[in-house]
This record gives C-alpha cells, sequence and structure tokens, in this order.
C-alpha cells in the first residue's frame, strides 16, 4: 500500500502526534507564561446569581489519554446553571489552592472526530494530558460552534468553503462573532469552591469574563495547534478575536482550506 509521505514541520513545529501527517504544534510552547490578575471578588453584582448554582452529582470515571496512560477523573454535574445546558467539570489528581483549570467548549467535529479544521481536538487532549500531571479542572461546556450549534457551524464551513472566514460565515448566518457567554462556567467554578485558578487559554474573553464574576484568574497560554486546514481559521481568531497566537503564525504555511 503506498502511504503519501509526510509533510514536513514547519521550523519551530513539531508532529503533534506520532503517525499524524498533518497536524503540529509548537516545540516547548515558548508562548506559555503567567501574568497573574487580581480582581475584586467582594461586591459583583452576579455574586447572588452565581451563588445559586451547586453541585447535582459526582461520579468517577475512568478514562485512556491519547498517550496510553490509564486515569481517573471525578465527573460533576449541576444544579442552577444560568443557561440549563448539561454542562460538566472533570477534576483530576488533587488540585492545589489556585488549580489549574481549562474551560473547553463543546466542538463535535474536533473532539469527536478528529477534524483538522480546528484546534480544538489537540487543545482539549493538550489539557487532558496537562491536568492529569498536575491536577486541576476541565470545564466542558456544551457552547458547540461557539456557542451557535452544531447544524450552524456545519453551514458556516460551506460558507467558508467559498472564501468567508469563521467570523465573518458566522456574521452572514445571523450570529455573533462569539456568542458564547461564561457565566455558567464562572457558577461551576463557585460551586466547587474555586476562587483563584490558572486558567490554560489562548481566549482572551475568557479571563475576562470570569474575572467579571469574581473569579481570580491568572493564565497559562495553549500550544499552538497548527495544521495546513486550520491556519486560516488560527489567523482569524488571532486578529479578530485577539487570541494569543499572533507571533507564531506569520512563519506558517497557507493554510490548504
Ligand atoms: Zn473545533
Amino acid at each position: 500500500m503506498n502511504k503519501k509521505p509526510p509533510i514536513a514541520p514547519p521550523p519551530g513545529f513539531a508532529r503533534q502526534l506520532p503517525g499524524d501527517d498533518v497536524g503540529y504544534t509548537i516545540v516547548g510552547n515558548p508562548l506559555t507564561r503567567e501574568f497573574p490578575v487580581v480582581s475584586d471578588t467582594s461586591n459583583t453584582p452576579t455574586a447572588a446569581l452565581l451563588d445559586g448554582a451547586t453541585v447535582r452529582t459526582e461520579v468517577c470515571l475512568p478514562m485512556r489519554l491519547l498517550d496510553g496512560r490509564d486515569v481517573e477523573a471525578q465527573v460533576y454535574t449541576f444544579h442552577g446553571l444560568a443557561d440549563g445546558k448539561e454542562h460538566i467539570a472533570l477534576k483530576f489528581g488533587k488540585p492545589g489552592a489556585a488549580p489549574l483549570v481549562r474551560l473547553h467548549s463543546e466542538c463535535l467535529t474536533g473532539d469527536v472526530f478528529g477534524s483538522l479544521r480546528c484546534d480544538c481536538g489537540p487543545q482539549l487532549h493538550e489539557a487532558l494530558r496537562l491536568l492529569n500531571n498536575e491536577g486541576g479542572y476541565l470545564l466542558y461546556l456544551r457552547q458547540e460552534g461557539r456557542g451557535i450549534g452544531l447544524y450552524s457551524k456545519l453551514d458556516a464551513y460551506r460558507l467558508q468553503e467559498q472564501g468567508r472566514d469563521t467570523y465573518a460565515a458566522d456574521r452572514e448566518l445571523g450570529h455573533g462573532t462569539d456568542a458564547r457567554d461564561y457565566t455558567a462556567a464562572a457558577q461551576m467554578l463557585r460551586a466547587l469552591g474555586l476562587q483563584r485558578i490558572e486558567l490554560l487559554s489562548n481566549n482572551p474573553d475568557k479571563s475576562s469574563q470570569l474575572e467579571q464574576h469574581g473569579i481570580q484568574v491568572a493564565s497559562r497560554l495553549t500550544g499552538v495547534h497548527a495544521n495546513p486546514h486550520n491556519v486560516g481559521y488560527l489567523r482569524a481568531k488571532a486578529t479578530q478575536t485577539h487570541h494569543v497566537l499572533a507571533t507564531i503564525l506569520p512563519n506558517f504555511p497557507v493554510g490548504a482550506s
């Protein structure tokens, strides 16, 4: 059987997974940095709303990570979340006083099917690996397609095939630039007893919204998970919603889609 020869990674990148011909991640994640931001949590207007959510159930979930390790997470469900959706939190290890936290928005195509159109799958697995190593929480938020839903996201992919970028496509379908609201995430953190976190993200909107809800946030940047299919998507995130990716992407080859 003839196998397509692998594409060489761009300078500074390494192959994302063994045997993966097209996925790359930045070597050593040189963008990682921490910048603590202290918020006044004493008198936030949403304090009553945030305190209205409680843990509903807790159950152990054995899992196998992509590197083959078998691990366990505690899965939490909640009562009283503001948007009424079935968000869950996964706790790994023994989190410290200001634990590592990833707010991951559901992406069926990326998380489950390994879609190369976005970077959600690699970001999820990066988070699971780090959280299992260090202890911490993954909040898996049911916000498919930046909150517009699965069908609308797939409709937007059709528009992107005609030349729109990811945000222009969403707007053409009548949606905003990013429909995600992290009030429920702040409620989940509060219900878990977390007032201070280290947030794993390259999206400044997440830390900003959490701080508005009185969560004290230090930030750690995710890796840059680029491939020839998602580089246009990553560039749009960097230039239009200020995701911290811009210093890497100019060196990456032009995307295939
Ligand atoms: Zn995705």
